[in-house]
């Protein structure tokens, strides 16, 4: 099976794999030329989606999202509250500095607190969603800030318009990725840059083949390398975000190697569409002094002598569970 994104030879590496719902199985393939996962069938369909977003508050792994809308709603500064609580909002946090006054896009805008977050704090954004139902929930939660759009189609009225174009964790989900961000690359002014964020494939120090949302929710498990194949596609540079600073203020279990890296992920849904074991998400729930006592140990943890000892090997400092990257055009 040649990969689906660069071409090469892949290797199945698991096959009739269970999905998100109970009893869908997938094949999952492996391309070692540009380090990515990929499955097959690439069976996209809408339904599992909506089954989602209907119980939202209580399938695990989106649970989280519906609480962050929550609390960005209730918060003054929803963008620091986010980047506290999650590496991919510390990563927009840090390259948002550069966009002040400029045209910014979220794609893929979901609940839609991402977007308003940002522009709580001043930015000039608008989010895009290809779901009604999310574009009008989150515009009745957080105001006009949002459309209901296809990117195919809505890229060709907004040639050349947008500074930055943020996507967080949408590229995983994507039948044709590389087609999709061709679209976006066309909606860059000169100058403007398209951020990335999706799960990093290259952390996991596990044999698990498939360690995100099952498919056909991810499609995808991309690498270093695979952002790297996609620049060249794009005819863009690409830059990795560093993730030092998150790692040293904030405890992240999997990365040392007295705890266990992240399991087995199981089906979320039953074959009839309803979750499975399903709980809400309220946080981190600890108090002041063990935040305070923690952050103290993580800082010795991740001093320059200590990292390198207690860190799994597939998780350096500068490294996250979400792979994060900004794409320049050249020239
Ligand atoms: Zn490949």
């Amino acid at each position: 099976m040649q990969c689906r994104l660069c071409g090469a030879p892949s290797t199945l590496i698991a096959k009739d794999h269970h999905g998100y719902q109970e009893g869908n199985t997938f094949d999952i393939y492996e391309c070692k030329q540009c380090n990515t996962s990929f499955v097959l069938p690439v069976d996209f369909t809408t339904e599992i989606y909506q089954a989602i977003y209907k119980n939202a508050e209580f399938v695990p792994g989106y649970n989280r999202y519906y609480y962050y809308r929550k609390q960005a709603k209730a918060s003054k500064d929803a963008l620091k509250f986010l980047a506290d609580a999650e590496s991919m909002y510390w990563a927009v946090q840090e390259v948002l500095h550069n966009f002040k006054g400029k045209n910014i896009l979220e794609v893929g805008s979901g609940f839609g607190y991402l977007t308003y977050a940002i522009h709580q704090k001043g930015y000039h954004i608008r989010g895009v969603d290809i779901s009604a139902t999310a574009v009008e929930e989150a515009t009745n939660t957080f105001g006009e800030l949002y459309e209901c759009a296809d990117v195919f189609d809505f890229y060709k009225n907004h040639l050349e318009e947008y500074d930055l174009i943020i996507l967080t964790e949408v590229i995983e989900h994507l039948e044709h990725p590389v087609a999709f961000m061709e679209c976006l690359y066309k909606m860059l002014k000169k100058g403007g840059k398209i951020f990335v964020t999706t799960p990093n494939k290259s952390v996991s120090s596990l044999k698990d083949p498939w360690m995100s949302d099952l498919p056909p929710v991810h499609l995808w498990w991309f690498s270093e390398e695979s952002a790297a194949y996609i620049a060249k596609q794009l005819n863009c540079t690409v830059s990795l975000v560093d993730f030092t600073k998150f790692n040293r203020n904030n405890f992240i279990k999997p990365r040392y190697k007295i705890f266990n890296d992240y399991g087995h992920i199981p089906p979320r849904l039953d074959s009839a569409g309803a979750v499975i074991n399903p709980a809400p998400w309220n946080g981190d729930q600890i108090g002041p002094v063990k935040a305070l006592a923690q952050k103290i140990v993580t800082r010795i943890m991740t001093t320059r002598l200590l990292d390198p000892l207690l860190a799994r090997p597939t998780r350096p400092i500068e490294k996250s569970d979400t792979l994060a990257f900004l794409l320049e055009p050249i020239g």
